[in-house]
């Protein structure tokens, strides 16, 4: 089978006691912004990248505070292609902005305290990513 190997990057927002997660429009799975580097731009940065899904997709411009991203991974099949995926994501503080304001690639985006985002996360890769922002911090 081909294989493609696709880095992504996005953002794990903390505003006050609560988190940023959305809800994908496609997979409807609930999950962290973040989306394809170098989407827009060639040669995007990691940071550059997370920073613009952060606030595409999650409706809110937000900083990064700590310089090292948790990278996750995971594989999915599509139209006979496997493509693996490797997410760096950067623990980010949130600036302003209000989530209602995410674009048509999530069906909602809103903040909600650690204990519910646990709960909420549809992939375990996306909760290991939690989990160890959380230890960090
Ligand atoms: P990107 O935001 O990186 O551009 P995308 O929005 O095109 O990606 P994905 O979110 O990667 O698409 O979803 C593609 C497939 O992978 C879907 O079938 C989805 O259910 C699955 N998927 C998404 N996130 C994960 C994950 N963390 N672990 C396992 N499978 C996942």
């Amino acid at each position: 089978m081909k294989t493609v190997n696709q880095t992504s990057a996005g953002g794990i927002v903390r505003k006050g006691s609560l988190w940023l997660i959305c809800q994908h429009s496609q997979h409807k799975g609930w999950v962290f912004p973040k989306g394809l580097v170098g989407d827009h731009e060639k040669n995007e940065s990691l940071e550059s990248a997370a920073i613009r899904e952060v606030e595409e997709e999650g409706g809110v411009k937000a900083k990064i505070i700590y310089n090292e991203p948790v990278k996750t991974f995971y594989r999915y099949q599509w139209q006979g292609v496997l493509i693996n995926k490797t997410v760096y994501y950067f623990l980010m503080e949130y600036l302003s902005g209000d989530p209602k304001n995410h674009d048509w690639e999530m069906m909602d985006a809103k903040f909600v305290i650690a204990e519910e985002v646990t709960k909420t996360l549809t992939y375990d890769s996306d909760k290991e990513a939690f989990e160890k922002i959380l230890k960090d911090l």
